[in-house]
């Protein structure tokens, strides 16, 4: 079908334990998101019902993807990743469309954590041509926002940018995507908590992380899964040349770092 083809819908096995760091992020979620569903009679007493929306902004592969999979991971929820691009890309009135029967799939599939990743690709068009489209779905996307805070409806919105300032602002209102979260690159301790998360279960020498986290200052979540994955492969090298295991090493692992570029540092330029 063709609704199919611009959402990739699955059920997360990730959770929280499986994001390393971002504690203040974790928590704001937890207590915005997760117990108004798991415990709605504390909430109710004060006025506060399960459901909304959350905007996450920072620069790229620090996590956000991930961990609006881990939320989905934590209630158990359907997840479904929007590729705004795509929908853009069609024409007008078929977008909206498009926009509507995702929302109404994650109602039938509650609880549903809907993604929309590269919010910022709405309204930062300059084109007018585009600027009347990308309005349009803007105005499709807040009734959908509107209609979901009106019903209650455990269907979660969390959306992306790694541009915040070029985001329509109707989209910034209350009630919309008000809860605004910043996703920072890792911290030293961060990094050395992404690093044994990403080499846990794999054969490695005993080392020492913290050093390599010293050594990692600016890289991104995804530059470090990348430094493991790296160091992965010489260590599989010297598998096949001596036909036994070899373990991961401090020096794989340094070389690796070495020869890949931290990405976070552009962001902040
Ligand atoms: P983009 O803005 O480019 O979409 P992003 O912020 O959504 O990036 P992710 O796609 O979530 O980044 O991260 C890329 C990969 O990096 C993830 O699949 C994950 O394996 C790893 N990663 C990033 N941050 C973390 C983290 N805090 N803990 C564990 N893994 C992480």
């Amino acid at each position: 079908k063709e609704d199919d083809a611009l959402i990739e819908s699955d059920k997360p096995k990730e959770t929280f334990a499986d994001v390393g760091g971002l504690e203040d992020v974790k928590k704001k979620i937890r207590m915005n998101f997760i117990l108004p569903l798991q415990q709605p009679e504390l909430f109710a007493a004060y006025g506060k019902e399960a459901g909304g929306s959350l905007l996450l902004y920072g620069p790229p592969g620090c996590g956000k993807t991930f961990l609006a999979r881990a939320v989905a991971g934590e209630i158990e929820a359907n997840f479904m990743h929007i590729e705004l691009q795509a929908i853009l890309a069609m024409y007008v009135g078929q977008s909206e469309n498009n926009l509507h029967n995702i929302f109404a799939k994650a109602r039938e599939n509650k609880p549903c954590v809907i993604f929309i990743d590269e919010l910022d690709a709405m309204g930062g068009s300059r084109h007018q041509m585009r600027q009347h489209h990308d309005r349009m779905l803007v105005n499709q996307l807040l009734l959908e926002l509107d209609g979901l805070q009106a019903e209650n409806d455990q269907v979660f919105v969390i959306g992306a940018t790694n541009t915040p300032w070029y985001l329509d602002s109707a989209l910034r209102r209350p009630g919309r995507f008000n809860h605004l979260v910043f996703v920072p690159p890792p911290a030293e301790a961060e990094r050395e908590t992404i690093l044994g998360l990403k080499l846990a279960g794999k054969p490695v020498e005993p080392l020492n992380l913290s050093r390599l986290a010293g050594e990692t200052k600016f890289f991104s979540g995804a530059d470090l899964e990348q430094v493991v994955s790296d160091a992965v492969e010489m260590a599989m090298e010297r598998t096949f040349e001596t036909g036994e295991i070899q373990p991961i090493t401090a020096g794989d692992l340094r070389q690796a770092a070495k020869s890949r570029k931290a990405t976070t540092l552009e962001w902040f330029a």
